[in-house]
């Protein structure tokens, strides 16, 4: 029997701190047994005064060891996880998408379907190479050719939900890339899918607005363009048409990556009457349009595209003031040779940014120096609510009796450092940015993995997957 105390600490769990000022914390085998005071209790413990005490945080949006178009991405699921857990991330969310172009550094099965394929590919990469645990979320293509259901396909998706996925992932664009769905067919997902209790998490760029607003003469040598040729127009009809969607068939829906005040507005002001939650990102609420300005625009390049200044002012304001479910980084991060290549040409730019690592200390910033309401948030909108969406709480996301003990203990300091998105070799997109939290201590289920912002053992990969029921 493992057992010890986080002794001290103020701890904030589900948006509430507990009753008391300074809490204790009993761990035993991998579990939370109880919250309280233990003074009498002879076991080893860690003194975590002066520290915030937090579920371990969820970062239910980031796309790691897969191809992206043309380019792979510049994180794997060990490089991922590693500049996750070190900033207090203890659980990732990441994509299988179903697309041969997945597949070509993979010797294909080929008595299988291209989603088993797929399916098989991301265990192989995954499993054992992770330093936090992980979920999946699923793009399967369940129409053929003539635009029918394949019905062996939806077969293989319910398999896959039996032994553990809980969510699909659908997109109203990217129809180049194969996965884009038209509203027919994402009704179609809604009816097929809706009495497994799943949540769908829907991009939501309608395709006809950004195909009707093409310029006469757009520059793509200029990176600026993409955010004519993507407006914030797209973005809000299609929320529209997936929520008027979600309402007839009463699903329950997450929004990713809102980049636009009226989106998020619109999804907040029917949430009486269907489940649905909205996502945000920092680049959303951190980085302008002027940055896409210029020599460097490239850098800055990601889908939907950064906003102008006052959109990020207001969406800054409105986060503070509870307007968004989650905070996700969208972590799509390419190499700075990868993104170079096509720096002069929009439409072949690796589009997508690095931000894991960035994730936990701006949404700090947004709360100025009220460092309360900030962890409180921080323990709702990056542990509680992406754990609810994703189906993994209470296990996840709450330090409740019986949950894992995924636990982030943050200490404030007053020495400021540059933040870091990525270990790998990208463009640091929050170069101008300081942060000033330390992680003191993270334990994954019970286990010390990081120790003053240090790994405690990096040739251990404890990390499991939690969307594959048999190996739990
Ligand atoms: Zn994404």
């Amino acid at each position: 029997m493992n057992r010890f105390i986080l002794k001290n600490g103020s701890v904030i769990s589900e948006g509430k701190t507990l009753p008391v000022n300074k809490s204790d914390i009993l761990i035993e085998d991998g579990k939370i047994l109880d919250m309280g005071m233990f003074d009498n209790l002879e076991i080893p413990s860690f003194d975590v005064s002066n520290c915030f005490v937090l579920p371990g945080l969820i970062d239910m949006h980031t796309h790691l060891d897969d191809w992206a178009g043309d380019f792979y991405t510049a994180d794997t699921y060990i490089s991922g996880s590693k500049i996750a857990v070190l900033n207090g991330i203890t659980t990732l969310g990441t994509f299988i998408t179903e697309s041969e172009n997945s597949l070509r550094d993979f010797v294909k099965d080929t008595t299988k379907s291209t989603l088993v394929n797929c399916y098989d590919r991301t265990i192989k990469k995954s499993f054992n190479n992770s330093y936090s645990d992980y979920f999946w979320h699923l793009t399967p293509l369940i129409f053929d050719d003539n635009g029918k259901i394949n019905r062996k396909k939806v077969d293989e998706v319910n398999q896959m939900m039996e032994i553990g996925i809980k969510t699909l992932k659908l997109y109203t664009t990217y129809k180049k890339a194969g996965i884009c769905s038209s509203y027919e067919q994402i009704k179609m997902f809604f009816n097929l899918f809706n009495n497994r209790n799943i949540s769908f998490l829907i991009h939501c760029e309608d395709d006809e607005t950004i195909l009707s607003s093409v310029l006469k003469n757009p520059d793509f040598k200029n990176t600026f363009t993409h955010t004519l040729l993507r407006p914030a127009k797209a973005e809000v009809t299609a929320v529209k048409k997936i929520v008027e969607l979600a309402l007839e068939n009463h699903c329950k829906i997450h929004i990713v990556h809102i980049s636009t005040v009226e989106g998020a507005e619109y999804i907040y002001k029917n949430k009486n009457k269907i489940p649905v939650t909205v996502e945000t990102c920092p680049q959303y609420l951190f980085l302008d349009e002027n940055y896409l300005k210029g020599k460097n625009g490239f850098r800055y390049f990601c889908t939907p595209p950064l906003r102008d200044v006052q959109t990020i002012m207001e969406l800054k304001n409105r986060a503070v003031n509870g307007l968004f479910d989650v905070y996700a980084s969208d972590h799509c991060p390419f190499l700075k040779k990868d993104k170079k290549i096509y720096a002069n040409d929009i439409r072949l730019i690796p589009s997508g940014l690095p931000g894991i690592g960035v994730l936990g200390n701006l949404i700090l910033k947004l709360f100025q120096n009220d460092y309360m309401k900030a962890f409180s948030e921080i323990s709702l909108k990056l542990s509680k609510n992406p754990a609810s969406i994703c189906g993994i709480y209470p296990q996840k996301g709450t330090l409740k009796k019986g949950s894992d003990a995924d636990v982030s203990v943050f200490e404030i300091t007053n020495k400021n450092y540059k933040l870091v998105s990525s270990l790998s070799d990208v463009y640091e997109p929050y170069e101008e940015f300081n942060g000033n939290l330390i992680l003191k201590y993270v334990f994954l289920r019970g286990k010390k993995i990081v120790e003053n912002n240090s790994l405690s053992d990096p040739h251990n990969f404890s990390g499991k997957c939690l969307s594959y029921n048999e190996l739990l």
